[in-house]
């Protein structure tokens, strides 16, 4: 049970997120391996991100929580270990993502609004980056070549067979 206890752990170390306060498995994380491969070497630097709120935090190997507790996932029934006072749990059979049983309404309160609002900052994130690639869009492909010289290619070639290219055709060839 302790060997079982501790190889959770390495898999998926849940620690308590300094930014938001909430106990939670890491929605991802860098790490290295030990030198057998068995487990996460936690003499090199490890990078959690938060799974509530997504704040990255470096935690030791002090820091991972014992798995103390167990719930049972309301999914699949699988009983999950998981420490005591988890606001979020990761069901080992099915892999859904659990409210830990032990939290007041009030946390489930303050973990909903957390995990609302790194919600809303990831899409807004998301956005920002789509319209930064969108914007950087053009520049990119008149540097590689790409648009300008096949735009210029296809109308030389519609010049010499008489005919322009239709844009219809052009999408669907896939460079725009
Ligand atoms: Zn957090
Ligand atoms: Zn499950």
């Amino acid at each position: 049970m302790d060997d079982a206890s501790a190889g959770s752990a390495e898999r998926d170390p849940y620690t308590r997120c300094p930014d938001c306060g909430f106990i939670a498995p890491p929605t991802s994380m860098d790490y290295a391996l030990t030198p057998d491969l068995a487990g996460i070497d936690w003499t090199a630097p490890v990078r959690v991100t938060c799974f509530i709120c997504h704040a990255d935090h470096y935690p030791a190997a002090a820091d991972v929580l014992p798995l103390d507790s167990v719930m049972t996932c309301k999914r699949c029934g699988e009983p999950v270990a998981c420490p005591a006072g988890a606001a979020r749990v990761r069901c080992t059979g099915c892999g859904l993502f659990l409210t830990g049983p032990d939290l007041t309404p009030a946390q489930r309160d303050e973990l909903r609004i957390a995990e609302g609002l790194a919600g809303v900052a990831l899409r807004e994130t998301y956005l920002a980056a789509r319209e930064r690639a969108r914007r950087r869009e053009p520049r990119a492909s008149s540097l590689s070549g790409t648009r300008s010289n096949r735009a210029l290619r296809y109308g030389l070639r519609g010049g010499r067979d008489g005919r322009f290219p239709d844009p219809g055709c052009t999408r669907a060839d896939g460079w725009i």
